[in-house]
């Protein structure tokens, strides 16, 4: 495609280029390992943190580079070359998802406390919001947090919290005021309270270096200080958080299905059915030209829902756009580029499985496909 409107500088290339060798060095190695225990260590935050990967984004008074969203995008390009979407998702809540919020709002203490070293990759942090009862409906969250003095006494539990067994903050939704919208909060919450516990890791089809846990909260006591913004704002909080979190998801989308399309053009490329190569076959060669071209329409949509995100243009229908349309469309190229490996494509060697398996997350994680298109009816003026 054409390379002369590419977004990305000579600065954005160098970047790129240290993500890659990281990735390539120091991650690639260790995929099978790490897939297979169902966790990345620790120290892989730390070398993370050190190459300035997590705050490339972040200004300069928190550690970070001060980097354009482009910056962002090259990052999770080339992480997701490992073709591991659980280490990518584990990076993205620790630099998109559970950390924005408290550059945004936190107070100097709270960044210094939990911020700064997680963009160091001395912290972990992860995002509580979904509980056991609720998901999509961020509304019914349950977890009280009750006011006694100058602090908060928070009990309930949270569900399926990535990094949720071993981060040591989580941006905490809870509810400090009465039913709705209306009465929820935002807290940083250090995992060393007394009462918190993980009560299991949990068991999912994919994304198998991510932890993902069950979390509970009993008579947990953390001073007010630690509350992000204003209380009982932080359903309007959760929902800005949810802009980045849904715009790394797009990104990641489009990576994976474009790598899961190469993969599939070069092994159909060598593959030699009836006498003939399958990528020479007209039905398959017409649905690479197809993916291709769908791909290259999600790309363009996600680039320019990160142009306005950039540009600090509020940009949510675009975002739950690209969301729906790359999160969709990387479904579709999962289906069809096994069908294309025939039994090869459905055994563990094979990138292309776990791809399957780890891509299926995209349309439910972080708000569903029917979420994004009620935000974008709603946008559109179609009342419900
Ligand atoms: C591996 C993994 C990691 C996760 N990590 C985190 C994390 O770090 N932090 C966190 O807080 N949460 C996390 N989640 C939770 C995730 O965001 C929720 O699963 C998601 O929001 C959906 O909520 P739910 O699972 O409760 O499904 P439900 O809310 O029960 O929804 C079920 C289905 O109903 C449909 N639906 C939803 N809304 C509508 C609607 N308006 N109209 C019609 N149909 C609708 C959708 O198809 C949806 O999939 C994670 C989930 C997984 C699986």
């Amino acid at each position: 495609m054409t390379q002369n409107l590419s977004p990305f500088t000579e600065a954005h290339q160098l970047f790129r280029k240290t993500v890659r060798d990281f990735a390539e060095k120091e991650l690639l190695p260790n995929k099978e390992k790490w897939e297979r225990e169902r966790f990345v260590p620790r120290e892989v935050f730390k070398r993370a943190g050190e190459l300035g990967l997590f705050g490339v984004c972040f200004s300069e008074a928190v550690g970070g580079s001060g980097g354009d969203y482009w910056f962002k995008v090259a990052f999770l390009e080339e992480i997701i070359y490992c073709r591991m979407a659980g280490l990518a998702m584990d990076f993205m809540v620790q630099a998109d998802i559970s950390t924005p919020i408290i550059e945004k709002l936190g107070t100097e203490e709270q960044k210094k406390e939990f911020l700064i070293p997680a963009l160091r990759g001395d912290l972990i942090g992860a995002l509580g919001i979904t509980e056991p009862g609720c998901g999509s409906d961020v509304m019914a969250i349950k977890t009280k947090a009750e006011s006694v003095g100058d602090d908060y006494v928070i009990n309930g539990a949270k569900m399926f919290i990535t990094n949720g067994s071993r981060a040591d903050f989580i941006t905490l939704s809870v509810r400090t005021g009465g039913p709705g919208h209306k009465g929820i909060s935002l807290v940083t919450f250090p995992t060393k309270t007394k009462g918190f516990s993980v009560g299991k890791k949990l068991e999912k089809m994919g994304n198998h270096s991510s932890d993902t846990a069950l979390l509970h909260f009993e008579n947990c006591r953390i001073p007010k200080r630690y509350l992000i913004g204003e209380e009982n704002r932080g359903f309007t909080y959760i929902m800005q958080n949810f802009q980045g979190e849904r715009l790394v998801a797009a990104v990641s989308s489009v990576a994976s299905a474009q790598l899961a399309v190469n993969d599939t053009i070069r092994y159909t490329s060598e593959r030699e059915i009836f006498g003939q190569k399958i990528a020479s076959m007209q039905v398959w060669r017409h649905k690479f030209a197809d993916l291709q071209t769908q791909l290259e329409a999600a790309r363009r949509l996600t680039y320019h829902a990160v142009a306005l995100f950039n540009a600090g243009i509020e940009c949510t229908q675009e975002i739950s756009m690209a969301k729906l349309f790359a999160g969709d469309l990387a479904q579709d190229v999962a289906y069809d580029c096994l069908q294309a490996h025939g039994g090869y494509g459905y055994m563990e060697e094979y990138d292309l499985a776990r791809f399957t398996r780890d891509i299926r997350l995209i349309t439910i994680g972080g708000g569903a496909s029917e979420v994004m298109k009620e935000i974008i009816a709603k946008r559109m003026g179609i009342g419900g």
